[in-house]
């Protein structure tokens, strides 16, 4: 297994080389870049994150505990005072940074379904839905942020499994095919659960149509 370092800096690098050769071809525009950069970057790594105590494990949990903490106090349900707004973030937080993180591990299988080709294609089609429909992107936009994000998530798992040759006795180690198979046939209710995802997702996309257009004007 490839460590967190060589993850992040493979990652960055080549998200930011994909992102730069679509601003070269004038297919993104330049405020769209560094998220685009950003995404990619996350998307690398993010195969890890069923790994207990990782840095993308704790640092997927900081952060989306922080957001339900922070959307809880300025964007309510219900009108309520300020006091009692603060008084519910304290457990909104504690519920998503200890117990939710903590049944995420217990459920999770380190390189179960997270380290697949299934897997990638849901993060990638979840990219580009949610960039789509929840941050008003363009369709073309959104499609090549979903491409970046499949790119360095599959970089992600061939780094896995080429860790997994020894290349001096050119043996295999016990790890090989673990990280980068097409979905787990073990994990079977997480397969499943994963298939639905990646279903919805894909029925989320906006039309490829702009996209091909796009492609075929170069
Ligand atoms: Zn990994």
């Amino acid at each position: 297994m490839a460590n967190f370092n060589t993850h992040l800096i493979l990652s960055t690098t080549l998200s930011t080389a994909l992102a730069a050769g679509l601003l070269s071809g004038q297919l993104i525009t330049f405020p769209a870049t560094p998220l685009l950069i950003l995404l990619g970057t996350l998307a690398g790594i993010l195969p890890d994150l069923d790994l207990p105590h990782s840095v993308p494990n704790r640092l997927f949990f900081a952060l989306l505990s922080l957001l339900a903490t922070l959307s809880i106090v300025l964007y309510p349900p219900y009108p309520l005072p300020i006091w009692l707004l603060l008084l519910l973030s304290i457990p909104t937080y504690l519920l998503i940074e200890y117990i939710s993180s903590h049944l995420f591990d217990k459920f999770t299988v380190h390189r179960g379904n997270f380290h697949s080709l299934l897997a990638a294609a849901c993060c990638a089609l979840g990219t580009t839905a949610l960039l789509f429909h929840a941050f008003s992107l363009s369709a073309s936009t959104a499609w090549l942020a979903g491409g970046i994000t499949l790119s360095t998530y599959l970089a992600h798992c061939l780094t896995d499994e080429f860790s997994s040759i020894n290349f001096r006795q050119w043996r295999l180690k016990s790890s090989f095919g673990t990280a980068c198979k097409l979905f787990s046939l073990r994990y079977k209710i997480s397969t499943l659960l994963l298939m639905l995802m990646t279903g919805i997702a894909f029925y989320a996309t906006p039309p490829f149509s702009e996209i091909s257009t796009l492609m075929k004007s170069l």
